[in-house]
């Protein structure tokens, strides 16, 4: 699909580049038919996926999803990583199943967001999903994900509403633990400090985590500058 930025559209929409090149004050020509600007923008701008997104969801949400699908595009693909670096991803990957197996049966997670402002208050759980998806998803994030072969196409959101990121729903997370940022599976806020900082499994969440994280760190300082 040619890619034609909203910018672009709308200087073209405008007649603006036919006014910058016309050397007197002559009017600039007749803008497109209404209806011909409109099939042009629907036609151009907004591929099928996205259109099917946006009967499916919110549009924030569909927003959201387009411009993650863009930025795993941008990222370089696990055939032209090292070998070094698909071994880092893949066991990222291996490391978030593992802690989040062992963060399966905790309490705190389901009543964190309950009297909190939207988006986080949307639902009771799940606080520390509220935030926005692109930086929830960061550059580094989709690096190891695409490198463990997590392709865009395959992150299904969840139905109803937006709150937060894309793919938190009322039920939490529509994602496997292999598939979500490892921020997401590594990150222990106070309330969930509390409630496991006492039991025998503390002292392997712990080490998971550091390793997920110094992993994580060893694999970013890998990509090249953009
Ligand atoms: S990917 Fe899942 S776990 Fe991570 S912030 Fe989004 S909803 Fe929460």
């Amino acid at each position: 699909m040619a890619k034609v930025s909203v910018e672009n559209v709308g200087v073209q929409a405008r007649g603006g580049v036919a006014n910058a090149l016309c050397p007197d004050n002559r009017a600039p020509p007749a803008p497109p038919p209404k209806r011909a600007r409109f099939l042009y923008a629907g036609v151009v701008l907004i591929s099928p996926r996205m259109l099917l997104d946006r009967i499916r969801h919110p549009r924030s949400r569909a927003d959201d999803l387009a411009a993650l699908r863009a930025r795993f595009r941008a990222t370089p693909s696990r055939l032209s990583a090292s070998e070094s670096q698909r071994a880092m991803a893949t066991r990222l990957r291996e490391l978030r199943v593992l802690l989040s197996e062992a963060f399966a049966s905790v309490e705190a997670c389901h009543g964190c967001a309950k009297g909190h402002p939207l988006p986080s208050g949307r639902w009771d759980g799940g606080h520390c999903c509220g935030g926005k998806t692109l930086d929830i998803w960061s550059p580094e994030e989709v690096f190891a994900l695409k490198l463990a072969g997590v392709s865009a196409t395959s992150l299904a959101p969840p139905a109803g509403d937006h709150a937060g990121c894309a793919f938190r729903g009322p039920t939490g997370c529509s994602l496997t633990a292999a598939d979500r940022p490892s921020i997401c599976v590594r990150y222990v806020c106070f309330e969930l400090r509390a409630e496991l900082k006492e039991t025998p499994e503390w002292k392997r969440i712990s080490a998971l985590a550091r390793e997920i994280r110094e992993t994580q760190t060893a694999l970013a300082r890998t990509m090249s500058p953009e």
